[in-house]
């Protein structure tokens, strides 16, 4: 089976497209596992539900998402990220919203715990360090663990000596994930923060047992464009061009 990981999408309606698109021209997949933040920042919360309800796959919350739902408190985001929260609450139909509040914040399948955050605290902890990987390999009740929330591709393996090591996720790269423990993360479709601007998203194979990271270019401008006109705020439209 092949599956598509998919994280952040953050409401980006043309990134998350430009993936889908990107997926069909690979021969498509057999299922989707997304890892939470589906919603926040970008202007089409909505569209961007309405597509992760109809593939086929696993889908976690994020910490957008619950707070949207008011199942996460708003005063942890900053003023920017509080200020998208409030206006995709008021961008979300009935149906939007029973469905983000039915989503677990963890899930485990084919020995992968899939979470938003890390398997300790879904909502909360980036994984971003190779002491902090440590650790939650520590408490991992499965073997390897698909995360997203840092909107960066990482890739931290556990040694069978027992060491952990950062292997950075570079396109055109098929990981093995073979000996070992593995925690992936596959970055952001909606909002990358490692410098690319273009969209970010893995293909799993779970008979060779081998990833691959893609990264689709999309127009940014027409991302951003609508979320001028929807009055999100500027800096979180500016940094989509940046990448970071
Ligand atoms: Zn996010």
């Amino acid at each position: 089976m092949r599956y598509a990981v998919i994280a952040d999408i953050h409401a980006n309606l043309e990134a998350f497209s430009a993936i889908l698109a990107d997926i069909g021209r690979r021969g498509g997949v057999d299922e989707y596992w997304v890892l939470g933040d589906i919603t926040g920042y970008g202007p089409d919360p909505h569209a961007c539900i309405e597509l992760v309800r109809r593939l086929p796959g696993a889908v976690v919350a994020g910490n957008h998402d619950a707070a949207a739902v008011r199942r996460y408190p708003l005063h942890s985001f900053n003023p920017e990220a509080a200020a998208a929260v409030e206006w995709t609450e008021g961008h979300l139909s009935d149906g939007d919203i029973q469905y983000l509040r039915s989503l677990p914040a963890t899930l485990e399948l084919q020995g992968f715990t899939l979470t938003h955050g890390s398997p300790r605290q879904p909502g909360r902890e980036y994984i971003s360090s190779i002491p902090t990987a440590g650790q939650i390999f520590e408490i991992m009740t499965t073997p390897h663990a698909m995360v997203g929330h840092t909107h960066q591709p990482a890739v931290f393996k556990r040694e069978e000596s027992g060491a952990v090591v950062y292997i950075p996720f570079k396109p055109g790269i098929g990981l093995v994930v073979g000996k070992g423990r593995f925690i992936i993360n596959p970055g952001s479709v909606g909002e990358p923060r490692d410098g690319d601007p273009r969209a970010s998203y893995a293909i799993y194979d779970n008979e060779a047992t081998i990833i691959r990271l893609y990264r689709v270019s999309y127009d940014v401008g027409a991302t951003q464009d609508r979320m001028i006109s929807e009055n999100l705020p500027v800096r979180l439209a500016a940094r989509l061009g940046r990448g970071q």
